[in-house]
Parts: C-alpha cells; structure tokens; sequence
C-alpha cells in the first residue's frame, strides 16, 4: 500500500537533525509522497532545502500562514512572492485562525484573498487553514467563487452540512488527519458522510499525533493508523483507503 501524507512539517525545529530519519521511516511505512505546507520566512529555507534533497518524495508548498500574520505582513507577502517561480505544488497553508488571536483579523483575510488570488493567477490548489473561522472563509470562498478555486480544508473540523456547501462551491478536498483518532471528535461521525474520493490523508506533524502515539510527537510515518482509522469508522477496506485518497491528493496537486 502506498499513502500520500499531504500536509507534514517534518522541517519543523522538533525534528532539528532526525528528519531524514523521519523520512526514512515515512518510506518504509509506505507513505512515499509528501506534502510540505509553508508557514513564514522563519521555516521556509529550511523546509526548501529539505525538499530539494528529497526531489521524489517532498512536494514543497509556498504561502503566508495565517498565525504568521501581524503588523510586518506586507514584507512577509514579499518574501512568498521570491518562491513563486520556483516547483512549488500549491499555495499554502493560507486561511483564517480566529482560536490563537484576532488581533490581526482584518490583515488575515486581506492576506487570505490576496493568496487565494495568487493561487488562481498561478492555477494552483490551495492548501487552507481554518480556526474557528469556516463562516468568514467560507464566505470569502463564495465572494471570490469566480476565480475557479480548488484545493484542501486542513484538519477539517467543519459539520457535514458545510462540507456539502464546499462541494457545491467547487473542488474541495477535506483533509482527515490524527484527532480522528481521538474520543468524543466530531469528525469521526461527520466523515461518514463525505465521500471517500473527496478526503486526502494527512498527519499535521509534528501536531494532532494519532492514538496510540499521541502525546508525542507526530510524524509522516503514523498515516497508516489514520487510515485505519478511517477503515473501521466508513467499512472501507485499507487498502481502497490507501488507494482512492492516494489518487485523490496525485489529482488534486499534480503530484
Ligand atoms: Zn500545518
């Protein structure tokens, strides 16, 4: 079986001198392709050269994370722009993130539709990010309907009645990652209802780790377990599981 994590941040500092041990571990497990979302001008040269070592497996992203949005916003759009022109796969992760601070909330959604618009100029996909947000992000998606968006709702948390207004928006994916592995998620009822060729694989690392490892660390290589996870919850088999989001994520960024 063969699995695509489609949002790992396995540059992340947690990992400072074992990612390509992290990696290795990812490939063994199955999980050969991965997809880095970008955060800001902190991480971005290290999840960069991370990527350009690993050319087959590492599908690099560009965009300005919305909780990396403040006062100096204007010079961190800049430095996004720099890696335009570079084998990027999609804009991301962009979005709205109303849970951490609202302090910069009318710059997060100029931000977000200044990205959203950049991804459609580009004909990318968009990699979002949503906190205590879909109203607001939903809402721009629908005033900015005319720009032909696709993409992924990260960690979606929304109810089965928004996913069902996404699909009628366009091509969104809903990415399922490790709390569906979590007692008492909602998302463990609500994924029941969104169709298998509509959900990509994810693992947020090194956040939002699967049962049995959580606490810990997260890591690409834990996929499978969200995948069985899955399994068990729509009385799919895995390895359609592994088939179907595989082709969903290679459809959706080109990969
Ligand atoms: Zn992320």
């Amino acid at each position: 079986m063969e699995f695509i994590d489609t949002h790992s941040h396995l540059y992340d500092e947690a990992f400072a001198g074992e990612e390509d041990l992290a990696l290795q571990r990812s490939i063994e497990a199955g999980v050969t392709r991965i997809i880095f979302p970008d955060i800001d001008s902190q991480s971005r040269a290290a999840m960069f050269s991370f990527a350009d070592r690993h050319k087959e497996n590492i599908f690099p992203c560009a965009g300005l994370h919305p909780t990396s949005v403040n006062a100096d916003w204007e010079r961190e759009m800049m430095e996004v722009e720099k890696h335009l022109d570079r084998k990027i796969i999609a804009i991301g992760e962009i979005g709205i993130d109303c849970y951490w601070s609202k302090e910069f909330l009318e710059q997060q959604k100029e931000v977000f539709r200044i990205q959203l618009e950049t991804a459609s100029r580009l004909d990318l996909p968009v990699i979002i990010h949503s906190r205590e947000s879909t109203e607001l992000i939903i809402n721009i998606l629908k005033d900015l309907r005319h720009l032909g968006l696709r993409g992924a709702f990260h960690a979606y948390s929304g109810s089965k009645e928004t996913y069902r207004e996404l699909d009628r928006l366009g091509d969104w994916y809903i990415g399922i990652g490790g709390v569906l592995t979590y007692k008492k998620a909602s998302i463990a009822e609500t994924v029941k209802s969104i169709p298998i060729d509509k959900i990509l694989l994810e693992t947020d690392s090194p956040y939002l780790t699967p049962v049995p490892f959580r606490g810990k660390r997260n890591e690409s290589s834990y996929i499978p377990h969200i995948a069985q996870k899955l399994s068990e919850l729509t009385g799919t088999s895995i390895q359609e599981i592994a088939a179907t989001t595989t082709e969903n994520a290679q459809k959706l960024f080109k990969i």
